[in-house]
This record gives structure tokens, C-alpha cells and sequence, in this order.
């Protein structure tokens, strides 16, 4: 079927950040697109689906039972020799189904009027300056609008950026008996997985994503081998090879009438590379500020997208591209030194208050004791002054 239909809104992409920013410029009463490459909502999914019941709430969702595959209690962090346990106390820890969990967020925004054509693939944006609106080509028809929203993930990320800021990743869906269901594993390893660390989900007692993300590793050979440390016995069902985004955000989210949200704005967490809150909030403040503009024709509604997105999560970012650096200078010996140090601090205080959204400021608690700030010290100078307790946006 060929299409020319004009919107207010055409939105490239249709996972969590763009379907949000659908949401809301739907919930307005504005007309608005979804354009989904992919011939289904959801899939391939490739994430750990890991967040914090309190992140959805702020995204406006109310996972389904059928969206939340299980809870999180507790994290065992491990370097090559040492090894701590922080329990989840102030967040509640879920584990999402992504391929579930994005087709509810594309029901619900459905339900406020937006369209979905999933199979269409965006070829070419152009802005027609006489006319005033986007030309978006696509494989289904062309599509015109006002406004132009680029949520196509990392794809539309690397055409621009600096390839630094980009780890390879590898991720399993396994069966396996030792899987415990209720704690999740972070494995430190400078010489395994440089910059980045591997990854144990439980989604249910014997199953289990399980990944490796690092700079210029093999990463089918590497989660290999760290699947093999537990054992010989595994059933692999499902693999994913993605890459993933720690270079922090974007400069600009906006450029006249095109915005860019999500992981196509860098806002991934520079720690972690989660970004099912921070690239969700993404396309709901960007959704938001397009409401406004509309309404109010006042440039200044549609810079509120940056602004608010900023202040909630630029000193946290900010934070979390520091501890980067330190991750990127630490070698085994030094790992293994901090995770002894940390090991012998109260962790039941951090526990109690650290914020899985938040959590440069437990970081900073771990790594703020006198000995451990000693140590660092040697190795990034004044630059230590960056571990200073900052307070959760939640607080
Ligand atoms: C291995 C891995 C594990 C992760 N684990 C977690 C986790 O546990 N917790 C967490 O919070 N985050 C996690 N993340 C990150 C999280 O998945 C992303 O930050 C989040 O999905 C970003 O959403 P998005 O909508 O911005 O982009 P994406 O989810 O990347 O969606 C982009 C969409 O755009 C579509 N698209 C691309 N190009 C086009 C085109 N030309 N035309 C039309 N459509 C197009 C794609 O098909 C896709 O559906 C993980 C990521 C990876 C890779």
C-alpha cells in the first residue's frame, strides 16, 4: 500500500522512547505517526529489561503482570578476586519483558489516537522550506508533518558521534540450574571486558540473561567463556549482539522543528547503558514540549524538552561519565584492592538509600572512604574531587 498522508507529528522508531513521545503528543490531541522498521512492536528485543517500578511510574506505566517477568532483591558485584553484596531496599527492582512491555506502551498510546505502521523503514528526512514540513520517505508511502522525531536508537547515534562512546555488546537468554531468582551479578574484569563489565538477569529460578559488553573484545567468544565459569551445563535460548551507547548525551535535542529522544539523543546511563527511564523520560518531555509549542507557538515550550530532561538527569550523567573514566584507568589489581576496601564499609547504609536510577551517589559512598579516595587519588589527582555524595532527584 503507498501512503501520502500528512501529520502533525511523524516519530521514526518504535520502541520506548518514541512511543512515549507519541503518547503525549497524542494524549494533546495532536495527529501523530509511529514509523517501526521492524514488522513487530517489541522485537527483536534487546535489552536486559532490568528498572525500577518507581522509573515507571514517572514514565506514566503501570506494567501489565504479563510485562514484569520478575523482582529483584539484591546485586552481587565481583572483580577478579574479591567480591560484595548490595541489597535493593529503597527501589523496587523488576525485570520487564521489552517485547511484552513495548507493546502494552503501544496499546496505551494507540488509545490516546496516535498510528503505528510497523514495516516501514525511514529512508530520507527532508525539511521543504516553502511548504514547511517534513518529507519523510519511506518504504510504505511518504509521510508530511510539522515536526519530525528521531527515535531510532543507536542506528541514527553513530552516524554522527564519535565511535569512543560505543561498546559491543553480547546477550543470552539461557536455562540453567544455578541461576538464582532473585539476585542479579556484575562482573568486573579490566582484561575481559575493558570499559564495561558481564551480566547475570535471572528472569526466573534456572533462567537468565546473561551478557558482556567491553572495547575491542570478541564478545561471542568472551560470553562464552563467562557462561562456561558457571558451569558446562546451559541451554542457549535466544542471542542478541547489539551495540550499546556509554558516551553520554547529546549537546542538542533540538534543532528548529526535529528533536531527537532516546538512545538516538545518547541518553543512556554512561555507567550502565540502561535507558528504559532516562531515554523514556526522553520521549515524554520531548512529547510534552511539542504539546505546548502548538499551543503557544513559543519557541522557548519547545527548548523545555532539553532544559528538563537536563536538570533531572545532567549532574547525574555528568557524574556517571566520571566513574567511566575511573572504570576505563583501573587494572585487576587495582579492582580487586577497591572491591576489598568496599567489602569492609557498612553496606547495609548504602543499601538502604542507594537509588537504582540515581545511583552516582551510592558510587560515591562506595568509593568515599578515606582509604579508597587515597588510592584513587594516586592514579586521577584533583580529578577525585568529582566523588562527592550529589543528592538523588528523588530525595
Ligand atoms: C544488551 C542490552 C541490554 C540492555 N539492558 C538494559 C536494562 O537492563 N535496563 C535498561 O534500562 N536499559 C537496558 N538497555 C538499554 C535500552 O534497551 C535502551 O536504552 C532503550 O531501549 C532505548 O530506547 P529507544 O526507544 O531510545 O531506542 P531503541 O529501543 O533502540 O529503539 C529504536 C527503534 O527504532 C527503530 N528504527 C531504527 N531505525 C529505523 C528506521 N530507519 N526506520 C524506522 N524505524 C527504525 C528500531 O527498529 C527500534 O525499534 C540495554 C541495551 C542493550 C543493547
Amino acid at each position: 500500500m503507498s501512503k501520502n498522508i500528512t501529520f502533525d507529528v511523524v516519530v521514526a522508531g518504535g520502541s520506548v522512547s518514541g512511543l512515549l513521545c507519541a503518547r503525549e503528543i497524542a494524549r494533546s490531541g495532536l495527529s501523530v505517526v509511529v514509523l517501526e522498521e521492524d514488522s513487530e512492536i517489541g522485537t527483536p528485543e534487546h535489552c536486559g529489561g532490568l528498572v525500577s517500578l518507581k522509573a515507571m511510574e514517572k514514565l506514566g506505566i503501570l506494567p501489565s503482570s504479563r510485562s514484569i517477568l520478575h523482582n529483584i532483591n539484591k546485586a552481587q558485584l565481583l572483580s577478579h578476586s574479591k567480591d560484595f553484596e548490595l541489597r535493593v531496599q529503597s527501589d523496587k527492582l523488576v525485570v520487564m519483558d521489552r517485547r511484552e512491555f513495548d507493546k502494552q506502551l503501544a496499546f496505551q498510546t494507540q488509545k490516546f489516537g496516535a498510528y503505528i505502521f510497523t514495516k516501514t523503514l525511514v529512508m530520507s528526512i527532508n525539511y521543504d522550506s516553502i511548504d514547511r514540513r517534513f518529507k519523510i520517505k519511506t518504504n510504505n508511502g511518504l509521510f508530511s508533518s510539522n515536526f519530525f522525531v528521531d527515535a531510532r536508537g543507536i542506528s541514527s547515534l553513530i552516524k554522527t558521534q564519535n565511535r569512543s562512546g560505543i561498546l559491543q555488546s553480547a546477550q543470552y537468554e539461557i536455562y540453567a540450574d544455578w541461576i538464582s531468582s532473585d539476585s542479579i551479578i556484575v562482573k568486573f574484569d579490566s582484561e575481559k571486558y575493558p570499559q564495561f563489565f558481564a551480566w547475570v538477569i535471572p528472569i526466573a529460578k534456572g533462567k537468565a540473561k546473561i551478557g558482556v559488553a567491553g572495547s575491542k573484545i570478541n564478545t561471542i567468544q568472551t560470553l562464552d567463556s563467562f557462561i562456561s565459569t558457571f558451569g558446562s551445563k546451559y541451554s542457549t535460548i535466544r542471542k542478541i549482539y547489539a551495540p550499546i551507547w556509554v558516551g553520554g548525551p547529546l549537546k542538542n535535542f533540538v534543532n528548529e522543528f526535529s528533536l531527537v529522544v532516546g538512545d538516538a539523543a545518547g541518553q543512556t546511563k554512561p555507567t550502565t547503558a540502561g535507558g528504559i527511564f532516562s531515554c523514556g523520560m526522553g520521549g515524554v518531555l520531548a512529547g510534552k514540549s511539542i504539546s505546548e509549542f502548538k499551543k503557544t507557538n513559543d519557541k522557548d515550550d519547545l527548548n523545555q524538552y532539553q532544559k528538563k530532561w537536563y536538570s533531572i538527569f545532567g549532574k547525574e550523567f555528568q557524574q556517571m561519565l566520571f566513574f567511566r573514566k575511573i572504570l576505563e584507568r583501573l587494572d585487576n589489581k587495582s579492582l580487586d584492592e577497591i572491591f576489598s576496601l568496599v567489602s569492609n564499609i557498612d553496606l547495609n547504609e548504602i543499601s538502604k538509600s542507594a537509588s537504582f536510577d540515581f545511583h552516582s551517589m551510592a558510587i560515591s559512598r562506595l568509593l568515599g572512604t578515606k582509604k579508597t579516595m587515597r588510592l584513587l587519588s594516586t592514579m586521577l589527582g584533583n580529578e577525585i574531587r568529582h566523588i562527592l555524595p550529589t543528592r538523588s532527584p528523588y530525595t
